[in-house]
């Protein structure tokens, strides 16, 4: 799942996008379809019936308990980030046929200069590892 990353139709125009993933709501119940195709599975034990706690974004497991958040062990995890602007900054990425600079993004999703750097590292290299994956396996 850390290398799987939302991708979104090109060509997708920003107040579409906003519609589609413009609040936090949205943007969660995109990557638990992503991140969990066929529902909840616990990552400790692969049991499937689980509750989820609202007050942290946590889902917890009927047999064995354990609490897992949907961004834990994606590259959404490591940052205080809210969801959507990660979306907002991969569809800026994905988009855009020139580059995007980390100021740029500083500016446009309204982060620290820091943490647009870091994003936008960490972005690249995801989908510079799709890319690589693809390349491999359309032989
Ligand atoms: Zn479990």
């Amino acid at each position: 799942m850390a290398k799987n990353i939302i991708q979104f139709q090109k060509g997708l125009s920003l107040p579409k996008f906003l519609g589609k993933y413009g609040t936090e709501e949205q943007c969660y119940s995109a990557l638990f379809h992503l991140r969990w195709p066929d529902g909840f599975v616990c990552p400790e034990c692969g049991n499937k019936t689980y509750c989820k706690i609202k007050s942290r974004k946590v889902y917890q497991c009927h047999r064995c308990h354990r609490q897992t958040s949907l961004t834990s062990g994606t590259i959404f995890a490591a940052t205080k980030v809210p969801l959507t602007k990660w979306f907002l900054a991969i569809y800026l990425l994905t988009q855009r046929k020139t580059s995007v600079s980390a100021l740029q993004l500083k500016r446009d999703i309204g982060v620290s200069y820091n943490t647009a750097w870091k994003m936008k590292h960490k972005l690249m290299q995801v989908m510079l590892e799709r890319e690589k994956g693809k390349k491999l396996s359309g032989r």
